[in-house]
């Protein structure tokens, strides 16, 4: 889950990060008023959750509050990415003399988080990893042991920071480092730390990842998810509780259990097809997790067939199949569906599917073998 620039850097500050002085607004007059407060000459940096605002012209210098409102009201205005710009962010504006790129993020590799650092900030950082991979100092993180001083003073000697900056620069590390562990974050940035005509270091921009994983124990980060971002499909999906993933091809799975999910999905492509989905509806399959998991996958309108691979354990396979038929009553559709259903009471579960004229499978082969043939028309 992505956070905005202006929560990412709020987050930042609570962690003794230096930030410009400014406020969110979501209208022009909003945003004069937090201009003239701040002295007038700002900047106006539109908040949307993606890379190059400021070349799409969604970041913006104003010299007066008149000229912030005027400014703010365009960017209100605009379409970034085809994402809508609903908030600006009004920062004093800064005087820039050094761009600096500071950021955390997971090393899978090397199974540690590491941080990186850059003398040639501003610019993203991927760009500065093809260019000139030299320029980035890196230093893996115990996370047990946490962010050591040395490591923060290695870093601002491989970036060459002048030592005037390094006390604060060591605090900005480690503030850095705290927030991103704390937030169980998977990439917490800032790009760019700059150094000012005043010869202050201060985080202009700010960018955090969340792990979707730890939300359930971070709560009030997850209230700040933006709905802008994401498919209308995983939104209802994870209202549900299930697990989804669109994929391109043309056979919806409906499956209990990730593994399973998997499995079936190797089979389908095994007899030839390909799955348009990942979908694991978890534990329990009553009617109405069944029809949630139904609409979000005939949403798809390259779907020509949709097996179900429902595993009952604990979930009998009759409660299953009433689910299934329920579901059925509210999502009226023409896509053919094969059901493979094994575990408790699977002769019932699969005596009431045919009892309704449903096309049901003992086999995930015989099941992945029939859903092809749909696809084909068979
Ligand atoms: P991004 O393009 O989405 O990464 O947005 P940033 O916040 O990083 O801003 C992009 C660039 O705009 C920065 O690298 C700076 O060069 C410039 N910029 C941002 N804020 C200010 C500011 O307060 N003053 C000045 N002069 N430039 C700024
Ligand atoms: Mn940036």
């Amino acid at each position: 889950m992505k956070l905005h620039e202006y929560q990412s850097k709020n987050i930042f500050a609570k962690y003794g990060i230096p930030i410009p002085k400014g406020r969110v607004a979501a209208t022009a007059d909003e945003a004069k008023q937090i201009a003239k407060e701040l002295g007038g000459r700002v900047v106006i940096k539109s908040q949307v959750l993606v890379g190059g605002r400021g070349k799409a012209g969604g970041i913006r210098l104003a010299k007066s509050a008149d000229e912030a409102g005027e400014i703010a009201s365009q960017i209100l205005a605009m379409e970034i990415k085809s994402l809508p710009v609903r908030k600006v962010l009004v920062d004093e504006a800064a005087n820039i003399e050094t761009e600096i790129y500071l950021g955390i993020t997971n090393d899978r590799a090397a199974q540690k988080p590491v941080m990186m650092a850059s003398s040639a900030g501003g610019v993203e950082i991927e760009e500065v990893a093809r260019q000139t991979p030299d320029k980035i100092i890196k230093v893996h993180i115990d996370p047990l042991l946490g962010l050591r001083d040395y490591q923060v003073r290695d870093i601002a000697a491989g970036i060459d920071l002048p030592r005037e900056h390094w006390r604060l620069f060591g605090q900005i590390g480690r503030g850095l480092w705290l927030a991103y562990q704390e937030c169980d974050a998977t990439l917490a940035e800032i790009n760019p730390l700059v150094i000012t005509a005043e010869n202050q270091l201060l985080a202009v921009d700010g960018k955090m990842l969340i792990d979707d994983n730890a939300l359930f124990r971070q709560q009030a980060l997850g209230e700040m998810r933006d709905l802008d971002v994401e498919a209308p499909s995983e939104i209802e999906a994870r209202r549900y509780g299930v697990s989804f993933i669109k994929l391109d091809g043309n056979i919806g799975c409906m499956v209990n259990g990730a593994g399973l999910a998997m499995t079936t999905m190797d089979i389908i492509k095994l007899f030839g097809g390909e799955p348009a989905n990942f979908l694991d509806i978890g534990g329990g399959a009553s009617s109405e997790k069944v029809a949630a998991a139904l609409r979000i996958i005939l949403a798809d309108a390259n779907v020509k067939a949709v097996l179900f691979n429902i595993f009952g354990g604990i979930t009998r396979c009759d409660e299953v199949a009433r689910g299934i038929l329920s579901a059925l009553e509210e999502v009226k559709t023409n896509i053919p569906m094969v059901i493979r259903l094994v575990g408790t009471n699977a002769e019932e579960g699969r005596r009431m599917l045919s009892d309704a004229d449903m096309v049901t499978a003992e086999t995930l082969v015989d099941a992945a073998k029939k859903a092809v043939a749909m696809t084909k028309g068979g």
